[in-house]
């Protein structure tokens, strides 16, 4: 009796969850053939022992099965004109990545605004002309087809943004329009009806490319509900399509903050996914389910989150993926991102599709160059580059200190920087492209402030931040203008290099000693940077006499190339022409001035090829005091579209090749 009355309370509970689980089925929205899976989930379940491990795991997946977001999106507010002034409130300069972005929405709100045409075709009258008479009263533009000849036939002659068809048809059915409609209009959406209880032809449908699938008999809403999804998506396609915003530059240069800024204009929610830690493909389309400890990736997880189907949804550092990783995590994202095929991204967890061509993603990069060429291909880079002292100063005064006047509680006597003050931040305590640093520097004299205040040091009122009160709370200076502060000296010549940080200048050394003609190479110099050491010695061995060096200088000598900070890695073309002026210097014994910085890249013969990065190698020459920089000639284009600003201050001067700048450099 006791035996009979346990299993008779297991039965009870395990029921009370599966009626539970399918009302929360029924409920969540999921499109027909999700959930024609999770009720075959479920029955299976009703059937297990509540005790064997895959009952947990069976429950756990229906149950993240209803919560996820399936059919829930907000609205987008589609008003270009407070867009633009979020855009600008919150985020100073940045005009053509603004703009840009205007313009991104604009296309979005006209796209929107026009009607979708509906082709129905339905070999039943009634329900033809019922489908007609409905979708009429939405404001649709219908037009019908009483079999497949005929649709065939009108699609030859246009395209319609929805098909609405029958599978069942004599003839030619419902299969053969969609093949017929999928090959000439690829963003055509199908929606396909047939009689009930037939799965298999679901499944295939929507393999084959169909939007949807619905069951006969169906609700009115249903197919209202299909069709708004069919035109929403239809929006979403064509103003995203070719088109993911991909923001590239240094850290610190507002990219995050305008994605974010980007989501509240449009209404939408956002949120963030960084690539960069990723290990394995699985992060990004999960774990299938027979794995123990299976999770759902990122992307999924990051949308049920959100509770939305519709969000801004940022991928940070793109351009850090795909080095030695488990799975090929590139192939992934771009299931995801493209919108050819994101109405039904499968993730390994989840095994049904998910429709992500909702979520409007932003990518970020801090070089697009490292960014796996298919992905790319699919995106639209708007570039952020470095601030100049200028523009960081402004950003400061209009957004940084309010913001950290705010957050350290200083609201009611708010501290008053002066334009000296923030320029010694800038320039003493901070080297960067971006202004993280120069942000966390104003916190921390806020908070230190604050404290003062709290402590009764310091009185209740608005305090003046002069040069040296920003000594007193950030202690001495951690910069110094290097290269205005250095000596000139033989074989030290001053270059400019690109990196993920943004613009830096280095110092290539070069020096001989006594031995067997070595070319020694340090610095943590990679592949490329040592190949161009050693066409830029054997340039000069070559044309020694043009250099007016002799030839004997090289007999018994071993030379020497140090890059310093030793210790971190260091590549690329672009030094070729500092490492050869490098050498000239030290055979010719004519010091190198310091303040003159040379890059380019240079060929066995003495070409002069173009480099990358120019705007924010020409913000690190300013950083660092530089006065004249030297650049290829076939760069001039990038200096000319570069803002006035960003070159005032500096002399630039184009070289086609090495011989014409000696004398500019060496003393
Ligand atoms: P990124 O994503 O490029 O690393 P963030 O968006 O995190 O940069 O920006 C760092 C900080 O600098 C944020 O507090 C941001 O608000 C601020 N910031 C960056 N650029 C601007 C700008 N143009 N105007 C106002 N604030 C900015």
């Amino acid at each position: 009796m006791k035996l009979f009355k346990k299993t008779d309370k297991i039965d009870e509970t395990r029921s009370t969850i599966v009626e539970e689980l399918r009302r929360k089925i029924l409920q969540s929205g999921m499109p027909s053939q999700v959930r024609d899976i999770a009720l075959a989930e479920l029955d299976l379940l009703s059937k297990m022992n509540p005790a064997a491990a895959e009952y947990t795991i069976t429950l756990t997946y229906i149950e993240y099965l209803t919560t996820l977001p399936w059919n829930k999106k907000t609205a987008d507010n589609l008003d270009l004109e407070r867009a633009e002034r979020i855009l600008n409130e919150r985020h100073y300069g940045l005009y053509g990545v603004k703009n840009r972005i205007l313009e991104h929405l604009a296309v979005k709100i006209l796209s929107s605004n026009r009607n979708p045409r509906i082709l129905i075709v339905d070999d039943e009258e009634i329900a033809r002309k019922n489908l007609e008479h409905i979708l009429r009263k939405e404001n649709y533009d219908v037009v019908s087809a009483k079999n497949g000849a005929e649709a065939f036939k009108l699609l030859d002659e246009q395209e319609f943004e929805i098909v609405l068809t029958d599978i069942k048809m004599e003839g030619l059915d419902g299969f053969a329009i969609l093949d017929k409609v999928k090959a000439k209009y690829p963003n055509t959406k199908v929606i396909m009806i047939t009689a009930y209880a037939a799965v298999d032809n679901a499944v295939e449908a929507i393999k084959k490319g169909a939007f949807h699938y619905i069951a006969k008999p169906f609700k009115i809403e249903e197919i209202k509900l299909s069709i708004k999804q069919a035109s929403e998506d239809r929006v979403s396609t064509i103003s995203t399509k070719g088109s993911i915003l991909c923001f590239a530059g240094p850290p610190g240069t507002g990219k995050t903050s305008l994605g974010k800024s980007i989501a509240d204009a449009l209404g939408r929610k956002f949120a963030r996914i960084s690539l960069g830690g990723i290990k394995d493909e699985a992060e990004i389309r999960g774990h299938r389910r027979t794995y123990a400890g299976a999770k759902p990736g990122r992307i999924i997880e990051e949308i049920r989150r959100t509770g939305v189907a519709n969000p801004v949804l940022m991928l940070d550092e793109i351009d850090k993926i795909c080095q030695d990783f488990k799975g090929d995590p590139a192939s992934a994202l771009l299931e995801a991102l493209d919108p050819e095929q994101n109405h039904a991204f499968i993730d390994h967890y989840l095994d049904v599709p998910f429709d992500l061509s909702g979520v409007m993603f932003i990518v970020t990069a801090n070089i697009p160059d490292n960014i796996q060429p298919a992905l790319l291909d699919r995106m639209e880079v708007i570039e952020f580059s470095g601030y100049t002292e200028e523009e960081k100063k402004n950003i400061a005064l209009k957004h940084l200190i309010p913001k950290q006047t705010t957050e350290q509680g200083l609201t009611e006597f708010p501290p008053e920087f002066t334009d000296e003050a923030i320029l010694k931040i800038i320039q003493e305590y901070t080297r960067e492209a971006g202004i993280r640093n120069l942000e966390r520097m104003i916190a921390t004299i806020c908070r230190k402030l604050a404290t003062e205040v709290v402590k009764g040091s310091k009185p209740k009122t608005p305090v003046k931040i002069t040069p040296e009160m920003v000594e007193k709370y950030l202690g001495p200076r951690r910069y110094y203008f290097e290269v205005a502060d250095a000596k000139n000296r033989v074989g030290v010549v001053t270059g400019l290099v690109w990196t993920e940080t943004g613009g830096d200048i280095i110092f290539v050394e070069a020096a001989k000693m006594k031995g067997k003609r070595e070319l020694i190479l340090t610095g943590s110099l990679g592949n490329i940077m040592r190949e161009s050491a050693q066409a830029a010695l054997s340039y000069i061995k070559s044309n020694a006499s043009v250099f007016g060096i002799s030839e004997e200088i090289f007999e018994n000598q071993d030379i020497h190339i140090h890059v310093p900070q030793g210790a971190i890695p260091k590549d690329g073309p672009s030094a070729g022409a500092t490492i050869a002026m490098a050498l000239i210097s030290l055979f010719t014994n004519r010091p190198a001035k310091r303040d003159v910085a040379i890059t380019g890249e240079l060929t066995l013969s003495g070409r002069i090829l173009p480099v990358g990065g120019i705007k924010e190698k020409i913000l690190a020459a300013k950083r660092a005091g530089v006065k004249t920089v030297i650049v290829p000639h076939r760069n001039k284009v990038d200096i000319d579209n570069l803002p006035e600003d960003f070159k005032k201050g500096l002399k630039i001067i184009f070289m086609e090749k090495i011989e014409d700048v000696v004398d500019i450099v060496l003393i």
